[in-house]
């Protein structure tokens, strides 16, 4: 069991980054030198946010064990080591779940089975569960305090917090202290309030994280202290930047790392941040500039490319680019035609067709795909866009016009992408995906096995579709080479183009795997073919 909790509210309003908060203090205390691991736990019914719609609830992040979760879950992976799995995100709807069928099989011998103690001991003994080996675990609630659906979760803490000891738990609450323009002034009623619905609870912040816009004098810190009951070294500013990678510096410039340590009687060494700072250095002041065209439907939430941009950005910072993503919309290309596509496409320097489902913007991504196979534009097919490029090449390049993917066209006469045999049609429609890690070789020589340095790899897979390899030959003999398979040489997971700068579609998300010290070998590569035709 880990020896330490840090409890993760969030008051005011939603959105206050309450995980890259969370990340950010995990990043902080594993640079002193302790084991991290960290918990989202979600206030919705849904059992994981898999079926959620993207634009609704942001990217769904997959776990090495195949889980698909919060988006927060890839924050966390990217700002820590901490490797995560299923324990560590859950939901009130998986609560209730477990709950559930332990009543049906019998196991609460004949008792009334409620929130208190039933459902508030299931959330206690995920979280310790998912803190087992580690030396500090950083737990996250969802939502905002005061609704009605975190209340089982704030219990939970309450209890724990007790069960724990002093020295070990701690209560983080972030908050918004909101600038009244009229006024010219911070306001700090809201956090009181806040604070206020918290103790109603029984929870005492020990640290108070305010989210701001202006500065915090101490004079408004004084202010904050007296009313929530924490001294003013424990209220922490945490000012708007521009970029998440600068709040482990930020944090630290405000002693937030030390006043954790003091509270929970850790004893550790200050933290080496110099890689942190470097980082910085590096993404305000890149070398050149490039243009990047993402292709994907989600245009109206970037949060649901979230890892995606990241991986983009860990790239860039490794090759010394700063790179302008334009989203373009695959629709508009559609009913806009040959004009439209040359007008996104034609100044973008790297182009990238993330994964997706539903037949939305199909076509237009195949289009764009095209554009970029023909005009010699570096390309990264992800998932979906692996798919499609297969099936846009048969169309143009093997003279298989009707070559489709059986997802859009379950009566295709060229299956170029398909379900596989013997997956039934309930299982195709109830949801059965291959999702986690998996391992695939790549073929030696290759560019694939250059940029990773190796030719095993493991890599996170989030998909029903699968190529098809009774066209495998055909492909092949015209330069369309399937590069990477799965150990048993069935699968086909990665594919390159001869004659292209870089034309390559994987079947799996390497985004998930990308970290701002450990750039993805594929983004990084995308990006210097990119860089090669810079002027
Ligand atoms: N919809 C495709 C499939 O299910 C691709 C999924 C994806 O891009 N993640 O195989």
């Amino acid at each position: 069991m880990a020896s330490k909790f840090i409890f993760i509210t969030g008051g005011v309003v939603s959105s206050l980054g309450k995980g890259i908060a969370a990340s950010s203090i995990a990043a902080l205390m594993e640079a002193r030198g302790l084991r991290v691991t960290l918990v989202k736990m979600d206030p919705y019914i849904n059992v994981d946010p898999g079926t959620m719609n993207p634009i609704e609830h942001g990217e769904v992040f997959v776990t090495e064990d195949g889980a698909e979760t919060d988006m927060d879950l890839g924050h966390y992976e990217r700002f820590s080591s901490a490797a995560l799995t299923r324990l560590n995100n859950f939901t009130t709807g998986q609560i209730y779940d477990e709950v559930i069928s332990k009543e049906r099989r019998g196991d609460y011998l004949g008792t009334t089975v409620q929130v208190i103690p039933h459902i508030t001991n299931e959330i206690k003994d995920r979280i310790l569960k998912a803190a087992a080996g580690v030396d500090l675990c950083l737990v996250e609630v969802g939502g905002t305090t005061g609704d009605i659906e975190s209340l089982p979760f704030l219990e939970a803490i309450r209890q724990l917090k007790t069960d724990l000891g002093r020295d070990n738990s701690l209560s983080i609450h972030v908050t918004l202290i909101p600038w009244m323009k009229s006024a010219g002034e911070l306001k700090t009623k809201p956090t009181q309030h806040s604070v206020k619905e918290l103790l109603s609870i029984g929870i005492q912040p020990d640290i108070l994280l305010c989210r701001t816009e202006k500065p915090i004098d101490q004079e408004l810190r004084r202010k904050i202290a007296l009313f929530c009951n924490v001294t003013e070294t424990c209220v922490i500013e945490a000012m708007d930047v521009p970029q998440v990678y600068e709040v482990p510096l930020k944090f630290h410039e405000e002693a937030l790392d030390a006043r954790i340590c003091e509270k929970l009687n850790i004893w550790s060494a200050k933290p080496n941040l110099d890689r942190w700072r470097d980082l910085i250095q590096k993404l305000k002041s890149p070398k050149s500039q490039m243009l990047l065209g993402l292709v994907g439907k989600y245009m109206s939430l970037k949060e649901s490319y979230k890892s995606l941009s990241e991986a983009i950005l860990h790239a860039a910072v490794a090759e010394d680019l700063g790179v302008e993503i334009r989203y373009i919309d695959p629709e508009e290309i559609e009913s806009g035609g040959a004009e439209v596509l040359k007008e996104n496409l034609e100044s973008v320097n790297a182009v990238i067709v993330p994964g997706g489902f539903g037949k939305r913007g199909v076509e237009g991504k195949i289009m764009a795909l095209d554009y970029a196979r023909e005009h010699r534009i570096p390309c990264l097919g992800i998932c979906l866009g692996m798919q499609l490029m297969s099936v846009g090449f048969a169309r143009k390049e093997l003279g298989r016009k009707k070559a489709h993917s059986q997802e859009f066209q379950a009566e295709t006469a060229e299956p170029v992408i398909h379900y596989l045999k013997g997956q039934s049609e309930s299982i195709q429609k109830g949801g059965s995906m291959r999702l986690g890690s998996y391992p695939c070789q790549i073929q030696p020589e290759t560019l694939s096995a250059k940029l990773y340095g190796k030719t095993e790899i493991r890599e996170r897979h989030r998909h029903r579709l699968e190529f098809n390899s009774d066209y495998a030959s055909d492909f092949e003999k015209n330069g369309f080479r399937l590069v990477g398979k799965s150990p048993d040489g069935k699968l086909v997971e990665m594919i390159e183009l001869e004659s292209h700068p870089f034309f390559v579609g994987v079947q799996f998300h390497p985004e998930f795997q990308s970290k701002p010290f450990e750039p993805h070998p594929l983004f990084v590569g995308l990006l210097q073919a990119a860089k090669a035709n810079l002027v």
